[in-house]
């Protein structure tokens, strides 16, 4: 195929590159299909010919066609959807399909998407420029909310994504304690910046990857693992670099290797033994931050960190990522000390508006038990409806975020979770997907609703749950 044409050619040559047999498969298919629109009008027959085709243009101009890895359904298999539009509890895909999402954009779009209010307030923020590259008064609003709402933090840095928020962070960790270790759990996933490379979760699990070719060792070797919810090999570990390790880092809450809350007691005993060793800890709260309460996971579960990172929700859905905590440590960053971090587009006036706007949505009363309820009758509908077809499946939920495994139970860390069905879950996603669901393409990645999700949704899901648990 030519794959070095320009972007028009390299299209069209997708497309005639398609064998022929697969091509009359499809209008064979696409017939059968007008037949049982004229018996149903008001249902679209599910076809995904112009995502396919979109796709298989993408695979000759970026890697894999996706410009991140789980996007490309390599776990569940099938076709990967390409996305139109966005609106509350909805997503509709380029052939015209409807889907209730419980992906909502790996958890930014916890208010529903495309919100009329944040829209409304993001066009007045347009017609006044996208990038300052200066300060803006609304970086002090966004700042202020994020200070007054997250207990760990008293200053806080915005950058553009998770990842650099938890790179920042570890920089910052290593040149306040002046230790080079850190410690990570196996299956949580702190972005892609080398460091955290090591027995991460994700897309990383998701392509069982070990870890990635390009991470120096040197670099790798700096980073230690324990299994998630262990506190004994913690305290080993810190034992065995007695005065190395600078931070133990962790997703309060795991999202990433499948939904794996934290055992009682872990988060404290983890508050206890970094104290002792002077360690700092720190929450990466990039999913869970706002997600699980107003505060995060260390406002549910009453532990503070030291320091704390956050994106994703902060964003309402423009990229944004932040770290922030104790005062005498954030004040070693750049420009108020010495520990350098920068960002050309940190900070700008659209990506903060959307911000502002949706953590206002979010301290309206009883937005966190709407969340925590609608989530809850999700997971509990799914798990019974799966044992109810005879499958081994379990979950849980934590406010807005949620997840299940093909699997006996209970899932306490990463091993337990590779244990789970991965082929019958990649069935169960492409029946759901058939029925109009839309679920995060791989067992190891949470699940989220959002304020938009109404019962009629949840109903739905729980329906099409039932028949294809049944077929699968
Ligand atoms: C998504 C995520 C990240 C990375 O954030 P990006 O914005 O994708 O770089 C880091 N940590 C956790 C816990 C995440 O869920």
């Amino acid at each position: 195929m030519a794959a070095t044409s320009g972007v028009g050619l390299s299209w069209r040559s997708s497309v005639s590159d398609r064998p022929a047999s697969k091509s009359a498969r499809r209008v064979s298919g696409h017939s059968s299909s007008l037949v049982k629109m004229a018996i149903s009008v008001e249902k679209k027959p599910f076809t995904l010919e112009k995502s396919e085709e979109t796709f298989n243009a993408a695979k000759n101009l970026m890697p894999g066609g996706v410009n991140s890895p789980v996007r490309a359904f390599k776990s569940v298999g099938g076709q990967p959807i390409v996305f139109d539009s966005v609106k509350g509890s909805k997503m509709w895909d380029i052939d015209g399909n409807e889907y209730i999402d419980y992906v909502g954009s790996w958890g930014p779009a916890i208010i529903g998407h495309a919100d009329d209010k944040v829209n409304a307030a993001l066009v007045e923020a347009l017609k006044k420029g996208t990038s300052f590259g200066a300060p803006c008064v609304l970086e002090n609003e966004l700042a202020a909310t994020v200070i007054d709402a997250v207990p760990s933090i008293e200053m806080v840095r915005f950058v553009n994504s998770g990842t650099e928020a938890c790179m920042g962070v570890i920089r910052l960790a290593r040149a306040f304690t002046g230790r080079s270790k850190i410690l990570k759990f196996e299956g949580c996933y702190h972005g892609h910046a080398d460091s955290f490379l090591v027995k991460a979760g994700s897309g990383v699990a998701t392509l069982g990857l070990p870890d990635s070719p390009g991470v120096p060792s040197a670099a790798a070797s700096l980073t230690l693992t324990a299994p998630y919810n262990d506190s004994a090999a913690v305290a080993a570990l810190l034992e065995l670099n007695r005065g190395e390790v600078a931070a133990i880092i962790l997703e309060p809450v795991v999202g990433n290797a499948g939904f794996i809350p934290p055992a009682p007691g872990f988060l404290a005993e983890l508050r206890r033994l970094t104290s002792e060793h002077g360690v700092l800890l720190i929450f990466d709260e990039v999913m869970t931050g706002f997600r699980l309460a107003y505060g995060g996971a260390q406002e549910r579960f009453g532990v503070t960190p030291d320091l704390t990172t956050l994106g994703k929700v902060i964003g309402g859905g423009l990229p944004v990522g932040a770290y922030g905590g104790r005062r005498d440590i954030m004040e070693m960053v750049a420009p108020a000390g010495p520990v350098y971090q920068a960002g050309t587009l940190s900070g700008n006036p659209l990506a903060m508006t959307a911000g502002i706007e949706t953590l206002r949505r979010l301290r309206e009363p009883g937005s966190y038990e709407q969340l925590d309820r609608v989530t809850g009758e999700l997971v509990k509908g799914l798990v019974e409806g799966g044992k109810a077809a005879g499958h081994e499946v379990c979950g849980g939920h934590v406010g807005g975020m949620f997840g299940f495994f093909f699997a006996e139970g209970p899932v306490a860390n990463f091993e337990d979770a590779k244990k789970s069905d991965t082929a019958k879950f990649g069935r169960f996603h492409r029946g759901m997907l058939e029925e109009g669901v839309y679920l995060a393409p791989s067992q190891f990645e949470a699940g989220f609703t959002s304020l938009a999700h109404t019962a009629q949704d949840l109903e739905k899901t729980l329906e099409a749950a039932a028949r294809v648990f049944h077929r699968i």
